[in-house]
């Protein structure tokens, strides 16, 4: 997981990066929630892009944009959804997404 990266990319899609009491978690009945001090939404936690559920949310917004036509292209979308090589796959595109969008917002 790199959060500075998923930090960037979250808020690129126009999400809300939650911030949120790690250490005050909300019980329910199977797992441990949160409510974020800024959207106050009732969360899970922030995106992993490395997990395959984050991953398909950034990947089919990658997806509209333009600018990422040629990455998206690389890959073939099967490799995201490989048991032992998935992460590998979806760490390297989010890397790749960040790496494109961030010279891009370095040099306004
Ligand atoms: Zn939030």
């Amino acid at each position: 997981m790199n959060e500075e990266r998923d930090k960037f990319l979250t808020e690129l899609m126009n999400q809300c990066w939650h911030d949120y009491d790690k250490d005050k978690p909300i019980n329910t009945y199977s797992l441990e929630a949160y409510i974020c001090k800024k959207c106050k939404g009732f969360i899970l936690g922030n995106n992993d892009f490395s997990q395959e559920e984050d991953f398909m949310r950034l990947y089919t917004w990658a997806k509209t944009q333009k600018v990422l036509k040629e990455t998206i292209e690389k890959y073939d979308e099967q490799n995201f959804h490989d048991k032992e090589n998935g992460k590998f796959y979806r760490e390297k595109f989010a890397d790749s997404v960040y790496t494109i969008f961030k010279q891009t917002k370095d040099n306004e």
